[in-house]
C-alpha cells in the first residue's frame, strides 16, 4: 500500500485527483494530460488511487470489492469543522445586553 498525497475521495464521495487535490466524478485522460501525464503513469503513481467517485462506481456497477476500505476513509473524512451557532447566538445576546445596559445609564 503506497501513501496517497490525498484523500482518495471527498466529503461527497467525489474522487480527488493525486496530483492537484482537486474532487471530480472520475479521473479523466483529458484531466490528467493537464498534468503533462497520461492515465498509465497516474495509475502506476498511485495504485491505490481510484478513478471513479463512489456514486460513479455504484452507477456503473464496477466490479471492485476493494472499496469497502474507501468508504471507511471517505466518512473518516466527512467530520467537517462546524462553525458553532451557540456561540453567535451568544455574541448576539451579550451586545444587546451592552446596549441595554447603555441605555440604562
Ligand atoms: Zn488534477
Amino acid at each position: 500500500m503506497t501513501q496517497l498525497k490525498y484523500s482518495q475521495y471527498d466529503k461527497d464521495g467525489k474522487v480527488i485527483c493525486q496530483l492537484c487535490g482537486k474532487s471530480y466524478q472520475r479521473i479523466a485522460a483529458a484531466h490528467v494530460a493537464t498534468h503533462n501525464m497520461t492515465m498509465e503513469k497516474y495509475r502506476k503513481l498511485h495504485p491505490d488511487a481510484p478513478l471513479f467517485s463512489i456514486k460513479f462506481q455504484a452507477q456503473t456497477k464496477i466490479q471492485n470489492q476493494s472499496n469497502k476500505k474507501d468508504l471507511f476513509l471517505k466518512q473518516q473524512n466527512a467530520t467537517i469543522e462546524k462553525v458553532s451557532d451557540e456561540d453567535k447566538e451568544q455574541f448576539g445576546a451579550s451586545v444587546d445586553d451592552l446596549d441595554n445596559l447603555q441605555k440604562e445609564m
